[in-house]
């Protein structure tokens, strides 16, 4: 298991992680982001790819 942060200061919601990776990032009925904070090491790849197409850089993931 790995652990996510993301920065809010920095997000701006417009669900490029969801869209990369909707098994950890997703979108609520208010267009703001809820994501998991812990995911399975199977995962990794989709979350690299959400951190690579976030355009603010806000995904931080540590093991
Ligand atoms: S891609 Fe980045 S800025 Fe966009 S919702 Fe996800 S974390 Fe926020």
């Amino acid at each position: 298991m790995a652990q996510i942060t993301v920065d809010r200061k920095l997000c701006d919601n417009h669900g490029q992680c969801a869209i990369a990776a909707p098994k950890v990032f997703s979108m609520n009925d208010e267009g703001i982001l809820e994501f998991e904070e812990t995911f399975d090491d199977a995962l990794l790849d989709e979350v690299e790819e959400a951190i690579d197409v976030c355009p603010v850089q806000a995904i931080f993931v540590k093991d």
